[in-house]
């Protein structure tokens, strides 16, 4: 009998022939502006950690604490023992930074969105959603069951349409977006669809994973940034990316939320964050409203990096975000740009189908309030020599 996991190989050398295996980069220093990757000093635009706190003093005080008060673990999923006072003081802190009644938090982004959308819809319902929203989505509507309708990108018309047709079916509609886009760093057209869902009886629902600490004041996302209080029923956030620990969240009503605490999987069946978790994350909070400095120099350092690109004349496509992609086509070549950079002393990743489109591969930079001009302009001057020696300029 043969192996039978032998395809494994064969599909792992296909991708080797391809140019698109990828070796996992490893981070040999903390995450930060720059970084030792591989043992190598790098200028780091490869990170989620917009507003630099990973290494905040004030959030390794709050772990170390914790840690020392209440050890490394919580010893249950959240309706069993695991419900710590930490637990519950984050989730009265986000609802209270978000205006909204309630919040339930999640060990991560991910769990949030599959957990929260496979809870509350099921076979008989539909879902209209983004067609480039997050694969946290898209694997929590699969799991609902719910017909899923696909709408092109920001398309609210389209959206609209939708929903329409569907008027006279039954079941429940949830309305889906991004906040923000994670590969494009476009912003969803949240008014369109809020006002689309609001003349059809949809739920609305939004996930501001990358707005979450850069769009609205303090960061409070896109809901903020947009004006739309009260308007959207569910919105997600996380805690992994500019709040720089590690979780999810998702806020609106008071029973939205006591509802997700009875059904929602991720937190019935997996173990609540580490004490250390929830103090660092509650003390970022406190910076995102103490120190909006922060904000600010991250969007000085995106206008200046992303001009920069465009002086260039480098495709940055749709991008209105700290994240702009460098757009170049083809997969392989992305992920030979990428490595050339790399040579030079600037992490950016090259991504590829199927994380975007086949057609729309691109290395993707994320600035941080934490680089200096100094870094900006070295990385773009490395991006310049490479981009010419590989032909993309
Ligand atoms: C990163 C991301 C998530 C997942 O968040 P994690 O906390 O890393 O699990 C969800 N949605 C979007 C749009 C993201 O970019």
């Amino acid at each position: 009998m043969g192996d039978p996991l032998a395809f494994l190989s064969e599909q792992l050398g296909a991708w080797r022939q391809a140019g698109t295996y990828q070796r996992l980069r490893i981070l040999e220093s903390a995450s930060a502006a720059e970084s030792r990757f591989d043992g190598k000093e790098v200028i780091n635009l490869a990170s989620n950690n917009y507003l630099g706190l990973t290494t905040h003093p004030r959030l390794r005080e709050a772990a170390l604490e914790a840690t020392r008060r209440y050890g490394v673990g919580s010893g249950a999923v959240r309706t069993i023992s695991g419900t710590m006072s930490l637990h519950m003081e984050l989730e009265e802190r986000i609802a209270r930074f978000k205006h909204v009644e309630a919040c339930v938090v999640f060990q991560s982004g991910f769990a949030a969105n599959a957990g929260t959308v496979s809870a509350i819809l099921g076979p008989e319902d539909h879902i209209i959603s983004d067609e480039l929203n997050h694969a946290s989505i898209i694997d929590g509507c699969r799991l609902s069951k719910a017909k899923i309708h696909v709408f092109p990108h920001k398309d609210a018309a389209a959206a609209e349409k939708i929903l329409a047709e569907l008027e006279s079916q039954p079941g429940r509609k949830l309305l889906i977006t991004d906040g923000v886009f994670s590969m494009d760093g476009d912003i969803g057209p949240l008014p369109a669809l809020v006002e689309a869902a609001e003349r059809h009886g949809a739920i609305m629902m939004v996930d501001d994973a990358h707005s979450s600490g850069v769009l609205g004041k303090n960061g409070r996302g896109s809901v903020d940034h947009f004006g739309l209080h009260g308007r959207v029923h569910v919105q997600v956030g996380t805690l992994s990316k500019a709040v720089g620990v590690l979780g999810g969240y998702v806020c609106g009503s008071r029973d939205l939320i006591d509802f997700l605490y009875h059904r929602a999987r991720p937190f019935l069946f997996s173990t609540s964050h580490p004490p250390a978790v929830a103090a660092s994350c509650l003390a970022a909070f406190d910076v995102l409203e103490q120190e909006p400095e922060r904000i600010e120099r991250l969007w000085d350092n995106t206008r200046y990096f992303k001009a920069g690109l465009t002086r260039l004349g480098l495709n940055t496509g749709m991008s209105e975000t700290p994240i702009t992609p460098v757009i170049v086509g083809d997969a392989a070549l992305a992920h030979r740009l990428s490595a050339a950079l790399f040579e030079e002393g600037v992490l950016a990743t090259g991504i590829g189908y199927p994380t975007v489109p086949q057609g729309k591969a691109r290395v993707r930079t994320i600035v941080t309030a934490t680089h200096t001009r100094e870094q900006l302009d070295r990385a773009l001057e490395v991006f310049e020599r490479a981009a010419k020696k590989l032909g993309v300029l």
